[in-house]
């Protein structure tokens, strides 16, 4: 059974937003390094919002980025450079480091594994995996066709927004990953990020399930989302077309 779920993860880690399979290329975020440094300094004024309360103007953390909706021409975020070469939305680096903070309380080791890309870095994610399926002998139109499925063409990824991250485990065995998307999936509305890539969602959200795919919304909006078992398709009421 173990064996079997390890292998089931490793086959299917690899995801549109292209998470780095587990466990190879895991960056060791303990608590010495950049997401546990500040944690005396922000721990104290990041408190979960239990409430859902959120007074900040809510725009920029609602932007939806798929498939029909690409980056707006000229989006820019301002990023923060975790050690290990990880950057992610300075809004929303606090949020991340406190539920880190938290998680590790509880004794789990959650680790990032992918944060914010380039279109350079998304389109040579797209390359990579077009490759994978010409050399399983494909034709080139049909593995790029195939490779779309599992990631997406630049300007269309999450990743390139700054707000979503794919968390993995700091410990290198598949059963510890699972305890923490499991942790996640329950806790994380409460620092305003959601399980991005819900299983039974993938007809709207046109993405195949990714318990590791977590973007930040703001916690009113992570609040209702994971309240109603919505997508954030459905939250902005913004179908996808068909
Ligand atoms: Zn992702």
């Amino acid at each position: 059974m173990r064996n079997n779920f390890g292998i089931k993860i490793l086959v299917t880690i690899i995801c549109i937003c292209g998470a780095a399979a587990l466990p190879l290329s895991l960056p060791r975020l303990e608590n010495g390094d950049a997401l546990g440094e500040i944690k005396t300094i922000l721990s104290s004024r990041f408190e979960p919002s239990e409430t859902g309360e959120n007074s900040e103007d809510d725009a920029w953390q609602l932007i939806l980025v798929n498939a029909d909706n690409p980056l707006p021409d000229g989006f820019h975020s301002e990023l923060t450079e975790l050690s290990d070469g990880h950057r992610i939305d300075k809004r929303v680096y606090p949020h991340l480091q406190k539920m880190f903070d938290d998680a590790r309380q509880k004794g789990i080791r959650p680790a990032i594994s992918s944060s914010y890309r380039t279109a350079e870095q998304q389109q040579a994610e797209l390359d990579q995996k077009t490759e994978e399926y010409i050399r399983q002998g494909y034709s080139r139109e049909k593995a790029l066709e195939t490779a779309k499925k599992w990631a997406a063409v630049p300007g269309t990824s999450e990743h390139q927004t700054g707000l979503a991250v794919d968390i993995t485990t700091a410990d290198a065995s598949a059963q510890a990953a699972d305890v923490v998307w499991k942790w996640l999936e329950k806790n994380s509305y409460k620092y305003g990020f959601i399980k991005r890539y819900p299983e039974n969602k993938t007809d709207i959200t046109g993405i195949s399930n990714e318990p590791w795919h977590f973007r930040y919304v703001g916690p009113k909006a992570a609040k209702e989302i994971k309240k109603r078992g919505i997508c954030l398709e459905e939250y902005l009421e913004t179908p996808r077309k068909k």
